[in-house]
């Protein structure tokens, strides 16, 4: 539930109603609005007495919440939310670009990719330094060092980045590193990662598990956000479908439906959803269209001889061609 103070309610009215929800034994969330307070009421067991608080000063309304999930919901919270990494704003109003390799594979490939991308418009810099590889053979990322590099493009670009945290033990050390912490389609229900991104004070890229409903997808954010954190950002990353032509599909629809559930911002990839490089752009230009607030795409230099996903990576000429019609697309849907 949802208690609505009145727009002139005081400190003191606000705190009282706190009081009072805590006392009857449930969590309550202040969340402040465009131009009055709302208090979520949390760690209820059925539905919440609602007789209570409904007489207290200050009290305009008791709004029911019908969503398994809470706080990521637009009933908690109707206004969009901005997340801010650096100088670069994620959200609504903005189109952010998410480019760069999948893995980081050494400097001289990170700078040489980040500064292409970076000059077509890519505003955030992505690469891996831990991999979650299907195949134990395969190559599994730079680890920490693949972090100091991330860090190295950040100081020489100018451009924050992302990267993936694959397990509890060095959340503490991607962290430290990174911009916004990545957490990938194989995590998205890792409860104990998502408990620990919720204590964190970084941004978190939460990508939908490959055969997760937007509801589980939304839930795992709802983790993040009971922990205390509010920045996440939300990726539709394509599922798990019987199609060949493609790696998985991309679940266009999810955009809409997210937008409309949730005020956390919803971004695209387009990359893992295809799997081949050829359909990274139509697909990009059609996520743009559908709204997203973002995209986060794999660019390499030299796709041929990457050390993973190299043959859905954008060479950077194609980066530049798919920056150039998104930018176009979005600009076309703003007015
Ligand atoms: C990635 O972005 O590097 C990645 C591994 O993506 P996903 O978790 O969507 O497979
Ligand atoms: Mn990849």
């Amino acid at each position: 539930m949802l208690v609505v103070m009145n727009r002139n309610a005081t400190q003191e009215e606000v705190a009282a109603v706190i009081k009072a929800i805590e006392t009857s034994g449930y969590t309550a969330r202040p969340i402040p609005g465009g131009d009055r307070v709302s208090i979520g009421v949390l760690h209820n067991r059925g539905a919440v007495e609602s007789d209570r608080f409904a007489g207290l000063p200050g009290v305009k309304d008791l709004i029911p919440v019908t969503r398994p999930y809470k706080l990521v919901s637009r009933e908690f919270k109707p206004e969009d939310t901005l997340i801010q990494v650096g100088d670069v704003s994620v959200g609504n109003g903005h189109l952010t670009l998410m480019a760069g390799p999948c893995a980081v594979e050494s400097e001289s490939q990170s700078l040489t990719i980040a500064e292409q991308v970076r000059r077509s418009g890519a505003h955030i810099f992505r690469g891996g330094a831990f991999k979650p590889r299907s195949s134990p053979y395969s190559f599994q990322g730079l680890g920490e060092e693949g972090l100091k590099i991330l860090a190295k493009v950040r100081e020489t670009t100018g451009m924050p980045v992302v990267t993936e945290v694959l397990d509890l033990d060095k959340f503490d050390m991607v962290e430290e590193y990174a911009d916004i912490v990545q957490i990938g389609t194989r995590n998205m229900q890792n409860f104990s990662l998502l408990r620990r991104a919720g204590h964190s004070n970084r941004p978190v890229l939460l990508k939908r598990g490959m055969s997760a409903t937007v509801q589980e997808w939304l839930m795992a954010a709802e983790y993040i956000l009971e922990g205390g954190n509010t920045q996440v950002i939300l990726c539709e990353r394509g599922i798990r479908t019987f199609v060949r032509h493609s790696r998985n599909t991309l679940d266009i629809s999810a955009v809409p439906v997210v937008r409309r559930e949730t005020h956390l911002p919803i971004i695209v990839d387009p990359s893992h959803a295809a799997g081949r490089r050829d359909q990274v752009i139509p697909l990009a230009r059609a996520a743009v269209a559908a709204d997203a607030h973002g995209l986060m795409v794999e660019v390499h230099h030299d796709p041929n001889n990457a050390l993973s996903d190299g043959a859905q990576s954008l060479y950077p000429e194609q980066f530049d061609t798919l920056c150039r019609h998104t930018r176009s697309i979005f600009e076309v849907f703003r007015n």
